[in-house]
C-alpha cells in the first residue's frame, strides 16, 4: 500500500492517510494479525487513528530485515552513510510544518510552543550526525616497531530503540541518526501514545535509506517492546522512559548479556541564590519545568530551591508567568499550554497535586483552563506551584512529569546543595547566581549529568547528554555517544616479522 508522500498540512488527514500502518522492509505494513488500537487527540478525546497493535511475528519481520539489510549498509563507506542520515535531515527541514502538526495532535503538545520547535530539532539532529560519518575513526598504537597495531571502530549490528511519547520524533532522532551513521540498522518500537509522527519521519527516511535498514513499529510494551528486546538477533537497546520500565529493559537485556543505553527519569533542582537576577530565574523556572509541555520532560526543574530572602517574590513572579500562559487547543497559534498526554498520565499527575494539597502545602493553580466546549472532553491540567513542602516530601521525591513543582526555601548554600543532591536522580541542575566562585563549586558538587548556571536549555545535538543515578546510563547527541554507544573497539595487530 502506498501513501502519498507529497506535505500534508491538515493533521487530521495525515493521521487518517497513515492509520493502521508501520515500516517494515521498506513497505508500509499492517500488524500480521491485523489487530489496531486507537490513537487518540488528547486535547479532545476523539479517536484520530488507529495503529497497528505489533506483536513477536512482527517484530520478528522487522528484525529480520534490518539483519539482511546491515551488512551491506555496514560495507557503504562511512561519509556516504552520514550523507544519507544528512538528507534525511534535509528533507524533514522541509516538513516542519507538516510534522509540528501530526505531533501536536497526537500528544497534545502546544505547536507554537512546542510541536514545531521539536520538529525543527529533528531534522538538526540528522543534520549534526550526518556529518560525523569520517570521525568514525580507530587509533594507532605504539606496542611493538615491528607490527602494525590499530583501532577499527565496527558497528554493533541491528539496534532496538525504544522510545517515549513526550518528544517521539526527537528522541528517535537521537537515537536512530548515530546508530545508523555508525553502520548498523536500526527496529524502532514507537510510543503507543505517540505512533503517526514518528510514522510519518520514517516514510521520509524510506525515501533516501536503503529498505530495512530502518523500521518503525507500533504497539504497547509487554507484546511489542519485549520481544524487541529479547529477540536474537538485536545487539543493543537503546531506551528512553520511566525508571521502572527501564529496569526491566535493563534485566532483560542482562540475560542476553548485550550493552544497553537508558536515558530515565530525573528530578532535576534549580537553586537560585539571593544574588540571581529574579527575572532570568523566574524565566529560566518557567522554561525548565516545560511549563509548555505539561511539565512532560524528564530534565524538567521540579525541585525549585530558592534562598528565603527571595523566596516569597520569587514564587509571585512565578506563578504571575505561568497564569498569564495560555492553555487552549495544541494546534491553535495562540496556545502556550496543551493538553496531557493520555488518561492514565493525567489520573497520575491529578493524584500528585492532590496529594500535594492534603499534605497541606501551599498552592497556586495558574492559567485558566480552556473554555472552548471542543475541548471539554481533552486531559487538561492547571500548572500548579507549590510551596512550603520539604525536599522529603513525596511531590519532591517522585517524578511527576506533569505541570507540577515544588519550591523550596532555603537558607545557606551548603543546606541547598545537600538538599538538590538529596535525590535518587542525578539528570540535570541548575544554578543562578551574579558569583563566578559559588558558580564553578556547584558545577563541581552537583550530582547530574548536565549542569548549567545561569540558564535552562534543553537537549542540543553535540553536548552529550545524559543521568547518573537513576537517572540512566550513557550519554546521548553527543560524537562520544556515538562512538561509546553504537559501536564496538576492535584491535588489530599486523605482525609484519
Ligand atoms: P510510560 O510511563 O509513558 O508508559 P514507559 O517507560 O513505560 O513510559 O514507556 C516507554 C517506552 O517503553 C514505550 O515505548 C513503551 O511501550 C515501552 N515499554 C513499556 N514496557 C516495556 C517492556 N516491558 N519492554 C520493552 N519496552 C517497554
Ligand atoms: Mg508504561
Amino acid at each position: 500500500m502506498t501513501i502519498a508522500i507529497e506535505p500534508v498540512t491538515d493533521p487530521h488527514a495525515l493521521a487518517a492517510a497513515l492509520s493502521g500502518r508501520m515500516l517494515i522492509d521498506g513497505a508500509l505494513v499492517p500488524a500480521v494479525s491485523g489487530r489496531t488500537y486507537a490513537v487518540i487527540n488528547p486535547a479532545t478525546g476523539q479517536t484520530i487513528a488507529t495503529a497497528p497493535f505489533g506483536e513477536a511475528a512482527d517484530v520478528e519481520a522487522a528484525v529480520a530485515s534490518a539483519a539482511a539489510a546491515q551488512k551491506a549498509w555496514a560495507k557503504l563507506p562511512a561519509r556516504r552513510r552520514g550523507a544519507l542520515v544528512a538528507e534525511c535531515g534535509r528533507l524533514l527541514a522541509g516538513r516542519v510544518e507538516e510534522l509540528g502538526r501530526l505531533v501536536a495532535l497526537e500528544t497534545g503538545k502546544a505547536l507554537r510552543t512546542e510541536s514545531r520547535g521539536e520538529a525543527s530539532v529533528l531534522a538538526d539532529v540528522f543534520t549534526f550526525f550526518g556529518g560525523l560519518g569520517s570521525e568514525l575513526k580507530g587509533e594507532t598504537i605504539p606496542f611493538d616497531p615491528a607490527m602494525l597495531t590499530v583501532t577499527l571502530r565496527e558497528p554493533i549490528g541491528v539496534i532496538g530503540a525504544i522510545i517515549p511519547w513526550n518528544a517521539p520524533m526527537m528522541l528517535m532522532a537521537m537515537k536512530i541518526a548515530p546508530a545508523l551513521v555508525a553502520g548498523n540498522a536500526v527496529v524502532v518500537k514507537a510510543a503507543e501514545e505517540a505512533p503517526l509522527a514518528v510514522l510519518r519521519v520514517a516514510q521520509v527516511m524510506n525515501t533516501v535509506l536503503p529498505k530495512g535498514v530502518f523500521n518503525l513499529i507500533t504497539g504497547f510494551g509487554p507484546e511489542c517492546g519485549a520481544p524487541l528486546v529479547a529477540a536474537p538477533a538485536v545487539r543493543k537497546i537503546t531506551f528512553t522512559g520511566s525508571v521502572e520500565t527501564g529496569r526491566a529493559v535493563y534485566r532483560a537485556a542482562a540475560d542476553k548479556l548485550i550493552p544497553v543505553t537508558l536515558e530515565l527519569g530525573g528530578k532535576s533542582p534549580m537553586i537560585v541564590m539571593a544574588d540571581a537576577d529574579l527575572d532570568r530565574a523566574v524565566a529560566g523556572a518557567v522554561a525548565g519545568m516545560r511549563f509548555t509541555r505539561q511539565g512532560q520532560s524528564c530534565t524538567a526543574s521540579s525541585r525549585i530551591f530558592v534562598h528565603d530572602s527571595i523566596h516569597d517574590a520569587f514564587v509571585d513572579r512565578l506563578a504571575a508567568a505561568v497564569d498569564r500562559m495560555v492553555m487552549g487547543d495544541p494546534l491553535d497559534e495562540r496556545t502556550d499550554i496543551g493538553a496531557i498526554v493520555s488518561k492514565s498520565q493525567h489520573e497520575r499527575v491529578c493524584g500528585y497535586i492532590e496529594a500535594g494539597r492534603a499534605a497541606g502545602a501551599g498552592v497556586r493553580a495558574c492559567s485558566a483552563l480552556p473554555d472552548d466546549p471542543a475541548l471539554a472532553g481533552g486531559l487538561f491540567v492547571r500548572p500548579h506551584v507549590f510551596t512550603g513542602l520539604g525536599n522529603d516530601s513525596r511531590l519532591a521525591r517522585e517524578e511527576i512529569f506533569g505541570p507540577v513543582c515544588c519550591v523550596i526555601r532555603f537558607r545557606d548554600y551548603e543546606e541547598a546543595i545537600a538538599a538538590a543532591n538529596d535525590s535518587d536522580y542525578g539528570l540535570a541542575a541548575t544554578l543562578w547566581t551574579r558569583d563566578l566562585k559559588t558558580a564553578l563549586d556547584a558545577a563541581h558538587r552537583l550530582e547530574a549529568g548536565f549542569v548549567q548556571v545561569n540558564q535552562n536549555l534543553v537537549v542540543q545535538p553535540s553536548l552529550s547528554y545524559g543521568g547518573i543515578k537513576q537517572s540512566g546510563l550513557g550519554k546521548e547527541a553527543s560524537l562520544e555517544a556515538m562512538l561509546e554507544h553504537f559501536t564496538h573497539k576492535k584491535t588489530v595487530i599486523l605482525n609484519m616479522t
